[in-house]
């Protein structure tokens, strides 16, 4: 994992992300943050933990963005390639530690693949 600056904004983002056991959408983190700093602040400061290898991102339902934390990653190698699940029920969005296989494509390299599986989380199914 690459040091970053540990400015105050920073350091109020690590933060939430280390309390959080799931992904938290920008709009959350925002709001979460309103406080302490503005947006623009809260997205330049998520491409840069996403850069270092802290945060990983991926589109959730709706479009949105989520971010959650990288378990391995370093700046030049992010291994993010696990599905990520969301509670259609609660809208609760995890990252899942199981592997999907991506399909070799001819004459393409595959650089980044999103896979979103939706339904009920743990809690929701009983
Ligand atoms: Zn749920
Ligand atoms: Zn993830």
């Amino acid at each position: 994992m690459a040091i970053i600056r540990k400015t105050k904004s920073v350091e109020a983002l690590l933060t939430l992300f280390n309390k959080a056991e799931n992904a938290m959408s920008v709009v959350e983190l925002v709001k979460q943050l309103e406080k302490e700093m503005n947006k623009t602040t809260v997205y330049r400061i998520l491409d840069r933990l996403e850069e270092s290898g802290h945060l990983h991102s991926f589109i959730g339902k709706d479009g949105l963005t989520w971010y959650a934390k990288c378990k391995d990653c370093d700046e030049a190698h992010h291994h993010d390639a696990h599905p990520h699940f969301q509670c259609l029920n609660c809208g609760k969005v995890e990252c899942l530690s199981v592997d999907v296989s991506i399909p070799k494509i001819p004459k393409r390299e595959v650089v980044v693949s999103h896979v979103l599986i939706q339904g009920k989380c743990e809690s929701c199914v009983k």
